[in-house]
């Protein structure tokens, strides 16, 4: 285990309930919401979520927008917009890796000590898993590694089979 074993963690559950400074959203480019994670974190967030992205002008695959959380026990949300799966020969990891880190830097420049994402890109957008949770992973900590914020990271998976792949690849990180 290296240094860095406490900064990262998975969880397995709903991120709408976490009580973290931010959690990022796998949003679309409209940012007006969807369905998956976008569906849930808008209807438990409350409707003034929706008046606030609508000044935002959406956002582009690979970056990162912040909102307040409004009834959402995080005080802030990223939303970030993943690519749709085409292949992988469409820049899909690097733009998926970008995801990670604009979601950082926005987390950083918001003081975030502690932030929470999803696995962007692996629902409807259909990344497969096992290459979503390695860009995800190695993504987030060459970030930890490089800077003092956010202190901590949680991988949120919805089911048990997500949160095993980020075990096994962190794993292999040095991190848990
Ligand atoms: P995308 O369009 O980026 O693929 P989805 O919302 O369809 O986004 O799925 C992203 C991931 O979020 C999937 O692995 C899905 O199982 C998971 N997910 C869906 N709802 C929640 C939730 N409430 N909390 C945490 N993860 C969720």
């Amino acid at each position: 285990m290296s240094a860095l074993g406490d900064r990262i963690s998975v969880h397995t559950g709903d991120i709408t309930k976490l009580a973290v400074d931010a959690i990022v959203n796998a949003a679309n480019s409209s940012l007006l919401g969807g369905g998956g994670v976008d569906g849930a974190i808008h209807r438990a967030a409350g409707p003034e979520l929706e008046f606030e992205c609508r000044t935002l002008n959406g956002c582009k695959t690979g970056d990162a927008k912040i909102t307040k959380g409004y009834k959402l026990p995080a005080r802030h949300i990223i939303h970030t917009v993943g690519p749709v799966w085409q292949g992988g020969g469409k820049g899909e990891a690097e733009l998926l890796a970008s995801c990670y880190r604009r979601s950082l830097e926005l987390a950083v420049a918001n003081d975030c000590r502690s932030v929470a994402f999803p696995a962007i890109s692996t629902g409807v957008y259909r990344y497969p898993k096992d290459e979503a949770t390695k860009v995800a992973a190695t993504e987030v900590n060459d970030f930890i590694e490089q800077n003092a914020l956010p202190e901590t990271v949680v991988f949120c998976c919805f089911d048990e089979a997500m949160a095993e792949l980020y075990r096994r690849i962190l794993a292999t990180l040095g991190e848990e």
